[in-house]
């Protein structure tokens, strides 16, 4: 583990972690990473870590992946940045053009974290009811376990308890229909019955409730704060015709699932389904520079359309469309489309199934699932802790990865070679067979 002591008791000191109690940097202290090469971090003794979870699920092409490091570098000797209210630049309008072409979804708004991509997509719905008549439609309905970002609105519609029930009195209420967490699923049920009998509750919640609500908001096939819940697509197709025939928008946050984590460049191409609002951020700069786009359809944007200020949308972020971020965003669509990327890891994924064919026969692992380029499975017998122990005894294997509560999930940068994984599934047996784990 790393033992830079001066570095470790200075960010005790000055830096307040994200989502972290900091008392507990004592016992875990954070990785010192002094630099990253493809899916390896290296910490300020030269040992290296497999970012097995690609730094918080951004990382697609690796750390300093010389392609997004060009186009970066050949953007800075342009221009940096500039203001997108009242200017334009040729790398924002590039990326709005090509994430038309790629979504179905002509209109392409900024933000810089997934969180403001939220925002953006809840306020554009509501105010899209209220420009067109229907100002009682500003209601949010979401899922059980979803998680949609942290800041106030973001919050409202997510429904993870330790994010959320401190703040409680200061968000704005939202409903929850049920999960099709196909983990919930009756014993014998398929995971697509449930996903449909699912559907039936979004059902009967629209019949009520659809005069007072604006968007279902919707994390595609993969709830991942919630641990990586996968359900089936069946549920997003029933979910896109229920939200038409009830005037309700669909709003799919790929923030998490988007660019390839899923199999495919976007989750909801599983469901042939199209969104009214799609909330894109983490992989969409290829890890590197905080970035976030809402897509939207003809309707909404001409309804925003006219004479009156007020009725245009009236959001802004001072970095809104920031010309670096939009090159790095620019690559990485290059790369996809140059190294044929989605088909690329189709083979990948199956290799990785393979060798990850040990760890879902381990006698603690249960649920053991997998989508796309993620891997994931609870620990039968977890007990408190179980989190923070995983995370150091990967560590001291060379790999860094993060459970949430009992869950293991692996969610590797596109770059991880057989050879790397195959290093990962020996750690987590390791991890699993440790009985101080
Ligand atoms: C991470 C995430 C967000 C929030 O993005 P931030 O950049 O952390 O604000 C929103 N929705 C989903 C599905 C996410 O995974």
């Amino acid at each position: 583990m790393a033992t830079d002591k001066n570095l470790l008791s200075r960010t005790r000191a000055a830096v307040w972690h994200p989502c972290t109690q900091m008392k507990e940097l004592d016992a875990t202290p954070p990785l010192a990473v002094a630099r990253g090469e493809g899916p390896w971090l290296v910490d300020t003794e030269g040992r290296r870590y497999l970012d097995a979870i690609s730094s918080w699920w951004v990382n697609l092409f690796g750390h300093c992946n010389p392609r997004i490091n060009a186009a970066i570098t050949d953007q800075l000797g342009k221009i940096e940045h500039v203001m997108l209210a009242g200017a334009t630049h040729e790398p924002v309008v590039e990326l709005s053009e090509r994430l038309a072409r790629l979504t179905g979804l002509g209109h392409a708004f900024y933000g810089s974290d997934g969180a403001s991509a939220t925002e953006i997509a809840l306020k554009m719905s509501a105010h899209f009811w209220r420009n067109t008549g229907l100002p009682e439609k500003n209601g949010f309905v979401s899922l059980k376990n979803g998680y949609h970002g942290e800041t106030l609105g973001a919050l409202s519609v997510t429904d993870i308890p330790l994010f959320k029930s401190t703040y409680a009195p200061l968000l704005r209420h939202t409903m929850q229909v049920p999960t099709p967490d196909a983990r919930l699923a009756a014993p014998g049920e398929s995971a697509e019955a449930y996903a449909l009998r699912c559907a039936d509750a979004l059902e009967a919640h629209l019949a009520v409730h659809a005069a007072t609500t604006a968007a279902f908001i919707v994390e595609p096939l993969v709830q991942g704060a919630a641990g990586m819940a996968m359900y089936h697509p069946a549920y997003l197709k029933r979910a896109r015709e229920l939200c038409t025939r009830h005037r309700v928008h669909l709003i799919a946050d790929e923030i998490a699932v988007g660019f390839g984590r899923t199999g495919t460049l976007f989750a909801c191409e599983q469901a042939n389904i199209r969104p009214d609002f799609i909330c894109l951020s983490k992989g969409i700069t290829g890890g590197y520079l905080p970035l976030a786009a809402v897509l939207t359809t003809d309707a909404v944007y001409a309804a925003f359309y006219g004479d009156a200020t007020a009725r245009g949308f009236l959001h802004s972020h001072s970095y809104t469309g920031n010309p670096l971020a939009c090159r790095a965003a620019l690559a990485v669509l290059d790369l996809f489309e140059h190294d044929d990327v989605i088909a690329a890891n189709r083979v990948k994924a199956d290799e990785f199934s393979g060798i990850l064919a040990a760890v879902a026969a381990h006698p603690r692992v249960r649920h053991f699932r997998h989508l796309g380029m993620i891997w994931a499975f609870e620990a039968t017998d977890a007990s408190a802790g179980f989190s923070a122990r995983f995370h150091r005894a990967a560590l001291a294997h060379g790999v860094f990865l993060r459970p949430i509560g009992h869950t293991v999930y692996v969610m590797p940068p596109y770059v991880t070679t057989a050879d790397d994984m195959r290093g990962l599934a020996k750690a987590v047996l390791a991890c699993l067979d440790d009985p101080a784990v």
